[in-house]
């Protein structure tokens, strides 16, 4: 057998949206990979605690993180994560419309709509015309547990493949009466073979971008391989851009389980060294790409099978990026080292790089606690002392964010 013959089939080819994040764009479709997405489970009115969700699970894999804008205070979560998120970020909308319009204004990368909750046409394309204007995508999210009622009906009451492409369909009609084809499309449900004839379907009358997933798989094990029969058996017939595991669970798994399938199936490569990198938003204090891309260079050569961060600021990089097993964030002409988010070295900017290199290698050899034993002393008390001057210097709003949260209060006082 030739490596031609293990192949899967022909991945059917679909049309390419992007979600736009600044430094980490994701594409979607066409010859992109297909992606891993998952979904925080905090609050997203707390800032701090869903960003360093989000960087767990962009270091589990996730290429693209949702999160949900249920009411003015996510929105206003959302205004202050979108630019600090190092991964693009989905806004999961429910039944109202109003929250999918405030998620536009605090600048989120793409919306995701279920047409079983948002039913008012007029509403619809309101949503399909802000998001047209501003380029963002949206998924079509049809979920067999909430089809639209009168659909449900007339299709006997049942939830049927067919159904549920209809559903996706009325919806992708109002979306293209205002001119917008910025649309991927979900039909997920509960039940495997339902799940899967309706993605065989759907792939029949449409080439946007199909998102993967089975709703309400359950705590694994038993999720795990539910998820996976329905998803896997798809990929295996060339169907699906995006994908994710639904189980209960920390949403970490998830991301782990959707980057460990599409490793084994052979359509994403295996990760050895994991880097991530902040987006470098207002607060940045180094150029974060260049930074980034040397210790990715020099880190590679090791062969490490751990996750080193490399933060703009030292006011939140260690934070965001605690769990990492490896990190550095810059301030003040300075590198602050930490692992698992604890700073251990502080050094000049020009050795930011090779102190990565140093306590990569001491971790590889003598083990996370090991490092931890070897902090400096006062690197702590130094970083923090960076930490306040630079919370002094551009205050506590350096990505202007505020004035995208008044944006989301005025607009939603008017409607
Ligand atoms: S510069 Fe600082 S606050 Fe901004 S994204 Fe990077 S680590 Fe986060």
């Amino acid at each position: 057998m030739n490596d031609e013959s293990l192949k899967l089939a022909e991945r059917r080819r679909t049309r390419q949206i992007t979600l736009a994040h600044r430094s980490n764009p994701v594409s979607v479709g066409g010859d992109a990979p297909v992606s891993v997405q998952s979904m925080t489970t905090t609050k997203t009115a707390d800032v701090e605690g869903t960003l360093q969700q989000i960087y767990a699970l962009a270091g589990a894999g996730a290429d693209i993180v949702r999160c949900t804008c249920n009411d003015a205070d996510a929105a206003a979560g959302l205004a202050h994560i979108v630019p600090r998120s190092p991964v693009p970020i989905v806004a999961d909308v429910h039944n109202n419309y109003r929250m999918a319009l405030a998620a536009l204004d605090a600048g989120v990368h793409c919306l995701r709509l279920n047409p079983g909750n948002i039913r008012r046409p007029e509403h619809i394309k309101l949503i399909a015309t802000e998001a047209r204007d501003r380029n963002v995508p949206i998924r079509i999210g049809v979920n067999g547990g909430s089809l639209d009622e009168r659909l449900y009906q007339r299709y006997g009451g049942k939830v049927t493949p067919e159904a549920m492409v209809e559903s996706a369909q009325i919806e992708m009609a109002y979306f293209e009466e205002v001119g917008f084809d910025q649309i991927k499309i979900s039909v997920k449900a509960s039940n495997i073979p339902l799940m899967i004839e309706a993605y065989r379907q759907l792939s029949e009358v449409t080439d946007h971008p199909l998102h993967l997933g089975v709703t309400e798989a359950g705590p694994p094990p038993a999720g795990l391989v539910k998820a996976t029969a329905g998803i896997a058996a798809l990929l295996a017939e060339g169907i699906g851009d995006t994908i994710r595991y639904s189980l209960t669970a920390d949403p970490v798994e998830e991301a782990r389980a959707g980057r460990q399938l599409l490793e084994a199936m052979g359509l994403r490569e295996r990760k050895g060294l994991d880097l991530i990198a902040c987006p470098s938003c207002g607060r940045a204090e180094v150029d974060v790409i260049k930074v980034a891309s040397d210790a990715q260079e020099a880190l590679d050569d090791l062969k490490l099978p751990i996750q080193v961060a490399v933060m703009g600021c030292v006011v939140n990089g260690p934070g965001e990026a605690r769990d990492a097993d490896l990190g550095i964030a810059a301030g003040r002409r300075r590198g602050h080292l930490f692992v698992k988010g604890k700073v251990v070295k502080v050094v000049p900017e020009a050795e930011m790089v090779s102190a990565l290199v140093e306590w990569a290698e001491l971790i590889r050899d003598d083990g996370v606690e090991a490092a931890l034993a070897k902090a400096d002393a006062g690197a702590a008390a130094e970083a923090e002392a960076d930490r306040a001057a630079l919370l002094d210097d551009k205050g506590l709003d350096a990505n202007a964010s505020e004035q995208r949260v008044e944006l989301i209060r005025r607009h939603l006082a008017e409607s």
